[in-house]
């Protein structure tokens, strides 16, 4: 995957890919920053831009939105085509001037790994123009391994680049950390997210926007509750759905915004209680346009929910039109509060009372 494609950490891409151009690129790196924002993606994007078979392809991010045309900065300078045999092989880590080292069974990057990697670095690249040594998770390795490693990173061998991905890179060693100049990820906005999510793993646009908003700005977390969080959230917006409509006064409805905070109540006021609150107004938002549909007569394909079609036939009883139109706008109000850093307490009680 080309510098151009990567998802997020414009200006840490655009500084790899001018110092490729500019021949300043330093021979040791370390890559820090928090799990599953693309990091290692990176790291395999620079090694393609190095030794990409096309020789040198500048590269041009593509427009998405907010961000206009031809804006400032928008060239890479150098950028790999992500096409020819050699990008290819580097993506599959079948490139022999490409080693990414990883913990093994034991869960530490063993000493023996990093001796095999430095005598293979001790040779001229095989194929490539530049040697790429990818060490993931770096902060895996032991005092041992670090030590082995030092000296390469020292004295980097020609033709050699080491690059340290860690989440941890502080637990490295000083003597590791001093030699490598560092670039920080910081966590991916959930536009950014959600636009991966659409673009390279096949969600719908609801789907990525709920994922988004429980990811934590890591792309990695977002797949992860994807993989078993989605339902829960859904079901938790189900069920505050119910509750409101079926609570006899005002307190029944407050009681159903504590389904939406979860138990936390009045001390939800973290941005991780601004995230889940987010996540399931979107589910509920999901649920009411179902409704919507399915009030209309007009269903078929186009609901989202298509496995909970039995609840939403149960909450179609007691949301009339009226009722859908009001939820609809209200949980869309609550998302946009959410998004200017509203308390999550008094959004989910606002919208209780709306329903
Ligand atoms: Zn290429």
């Amino acid at each position: 995957m080309p510098f151009r494609d990567t998802i997020g950490h414009r200006q840490l891409v655009r500084l790899l890919s001018r110092s490729i151009a500019g021949g300043s690129l330093p021979p040791s790196l370390i890559f820090s920053g928090p799990e599953g924002v693309g990091k290692k993606r990176t790291a395999l994007a620079l090694a393609q831009a190095l030794n990409c078979g096309r020789a040198v392809v500048s590269g041009r991010w593509p427009v998405v939105g907010g961000q206009g045309p031809g804006e400032a900065g928008d060239e890479l300078p150098v950028d790999a085509c992500g096409e020819c045999p050699v990008c290819r092989r580097i993506a599959r880590n079948a490139y022999p001037d490409v080693f990414l080292v990883q913990p093994e069974d034991s869960a530490s990057i063993k000493i023996e790994q990093i001796r095999d990697v430095i005598a293979q670095t001790a040779y001229r690249p095989f194929e490539g123009r530049r040697r790429v040594v990818i060490i993931d998770e770096a902060d895996a390795m032991g005092a041992d391994a670090q030590d082995a490693l030092l000296k390469s990173l020292e004295e980097p061998p020609p033709h050699s680049v080491f690059v340290l991905v860690s989440a941890r890179a502080d637990v490295l060693a000083p003597t590791v950390r001093s030699r490598c100049p560092r670039l920080r990820f910081g966590r991916l906005n959930p536009a950014e997210i959600a636009r991966a999510l659409a673009r390279d793993h096949g969600y719908t646009e609801e789907e990525s926007r709920l994922a988004a908003a429980l990811a934590g700005g890591s792309l990695g977390r977002a797949l992860e509750a994807a993989a078993g969080g989605l339902d829960d959230v859904r079901a938790a917006a189900c069920r505050a759905l119910r509750q409101v409509a079926e609570a006899a006064d005002s307190r029944g409805r407050l009681e159903g915004a504590r389904g939406l905070t979860g138990t936390r109540g009045a001390g939800a006021t973290t941005a991780a209680d601004r995230e889940q609150l987010a996540a399931r107004v979107t589910a509920l938002l999901a649920l009411v346009r179902d409704l919507a549909i399915l009030s209309s007569r007009a269903h078929g394909g186009t609901v989202a929910n298509l496995d909970l079609t039995s609840e939403l036939e149960g909450l179609s009883r007691l949301y009339d039109r009226d009722r859908i139109v009001r939820a609809f706008t209200a949980a869309d109000r609550a998302l946009r509060a959410l998004g200017r850093n509203a308390s999550p307490k008094i959004v989910a009680d606002w919208l209780a009372l709306q329903l």
